[in-house]
């Protein structure tokens, strides 16, 4: 019951974290006395968490010994909601290419964009300005660092899949002559180091530190630029992962080398909250989720310390349509994922190799199987690894009673979270967009102060730094 304790103990983390916001609030009403611009911006994009997976989150972690829902680590820091539709062209449902490229430049794409509009011409993200007025700059994620997010906000390219494309620009795109970003910390070898171009050669030769793992990450001197590639493509889901905090980890580290008198932007991405909603895995999805919740309670932390610090955290959008409660009965039942010892892709592989699988299954879900159980899972000893883990996947559906509508994307709004220096400028009802709009108003207002390049190699946004938000929140 290790795990258990674990999510009891983040839980009054969380609560206390909770009281101290509010109290630190408490002499600033609607927080209008607390800094209004930001010196530091840390934008965490949760990728595929519609409201339902924070409200499961909730559900997950709470102690069912006590007769309230206990709070989530996201309960006190919600602040709105944002449609996430993309461009005309791509209808209703936005893919993450198109809503990172609105969450990035404050201009809806076509779903399959990388930081370009609807004529493929390039945009300037956040990220691109706050480099530009000296500011550090990073991302931190756990997908691979070209993935569709992370990319959004650091390069230019027609389409979400040319990843070794967008790898190259990593390095080759500069603004005013300097790199885009300087810690960057995710997945990504196979993109870096290729047998055409070693980008990660490249990277240290131009005075980056190099760290492929962890352990050597941490022994980074604070203050370097820094690449960090901790496996080929995205990471291990966290269930699977040496560091099941590893996102908390990697964004602890990123901040250690951003901190400086000129202020940071830093995008977190818990990538793979969309990936087990893609797979409709609920037990994947509820431990990236909790993840996530380790980060933010860590970023809550830190604001603690540094009032100047506006966190901002959203999704691009909705994945799996997630329901709490399936089939017409009146139940959920987080209690079935709470205890694995590996995530169920995992798991369905190596039970292919147990001797009993239904034990086996019973001893990596954590709890007992009836016979008529483990007769199921003993007789798809012979299925392929497919068949076992959407096997292994609809029967934890059926004990927990989760539904899923699809595969893909669904286009429901996505809940908003700030706190901070700033953060009453994102309260309400918003589109994607303003979020970028709203941080490039900051940038324009605090910052360095230093001059915006004179030479953009991006082509500007439509973002006002003397637009009025309130009455024009388009700012066109
Ligand atoms: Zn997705």
């Amino acid at each position: 019951m290790i795990r258990r304790s674990f999510l009891l103990a983040l839980t009054s983390a969380a609560m206390l974290g909770g009281c101290a916001y509010t109290a630190a609030n408490a002499d600033q009403p609607n927080g209008d006395s607390a800094p209004q611009v930001p010196k530091n911006i840390i934008m965490v994009v949760a990728d595929g968490m519609g409201p339902a997976f924070t409200t499961a989150y909730r559900n997950y972690q709470d102690d069912p010994d006590t007769p309230q829902v206990e709070s989530s680590v996201l309960d006190d820091i919600l602040v709105g909601a944002a449609s996430t539709y993309p461009a005309q062209e791509s209808g209703f449902v936005t893919d993450s290419a198109a809503a990172a490229t609105a969450l990035a430049t404050g201009i809806k794409s076509y779903n399959g964009a990388i930081g370009v509009d609807s004529d493929k011409q390039p945009l300037e993200s956040v990220m691109h300005r706050a480099k530009a007025q000296g500011m550090r700059t990073g991302l931190a994620v756990t997908s691979q660092i070209v993935h569709a997010t992370p990319a959004s906000y650091v390069a230019h390219n027609e389409s979400r899949h040319n990843y070794d494309e967008l790898a190259e620009s990593f390095f080759d795109f500069r603004v005013n002559g300097e790199f885009v970003a300087d810690v960057m910390l995710g997945g990504g070898t196979q993109f870096f180091e290729r047998k055409d171009r070693d980008l990660v050669a490249e990277f240290i030769d131009n005075g980056y530190e190099y760290a492929d793992t962890y352990n050597r990450l941490a022994a980074v001197p604070t203050g370097s630029q820094v690449l960090g590639l901790f496996a080929p493509v995205g990471l291990p889901p966290a269930l699977d992962d040496t560091r099941q905090n590893r996102l908390s980890y990697l964004t602890e580290q990123a901040v250690k080398h951003l901190e400086n008198d000129k202020g940071f932007f830093l995008l977190v991405e818990a990538s793979q909250v969309d990936w087990a909603a893609h797979a409709n895995d609920i037990a994947a999805a509820m431990a990236e989720m909790h993840d996530l919740a380790l980060t933010m309670a860590y970023l809550k932390d830190y604001v603690k310390q540094h009032p100047d610090t506006l966190v901002i955290l959203t999704a691009d959008h909705s994945t799996g349509g997630l329901t709490i409660g399936a089939d017409g009965d009146y139940r959920w039942s987080p209690e079935y994922i709470q205890n694995l010892k590996a995530s169920t892709r995992a798991i369905a592989a190596n039970m292919g190799e147990a001797d009993k699988p239904g034990e086996f299954i019973a001893s990596q879900l954590g709890f007992e199987l009836n016979d008529e159980e483990k007769r199921h899972f003993d007789d798809l000893k012979k299925a392929n690894k497919v068949e076992r883990y959407t096997a292994l996947k609809a029967f934890i559906d059926g004990k927990t009673n989760t539904g899923w509508t699809t595969s893909g994307h669904t286009g429901v709004d996505v809940e908003v979270f700030a706190f901070g220096a700033g953060a009453a400028a994102l309260a309400g009802k918003m589109d994607n967009t303003h979020i970028a709009h709203t941080i490039f108003s900051m940038l324009a207002r605090g910052g360095s102060q230093q001059q915006p390049a004179s030479e953009k190699p991006v082509k500007a946004t439509n973002s006002n730094p003397n637009c009025d938000y309130k009455s024009d929140w388009r700012c066109q």
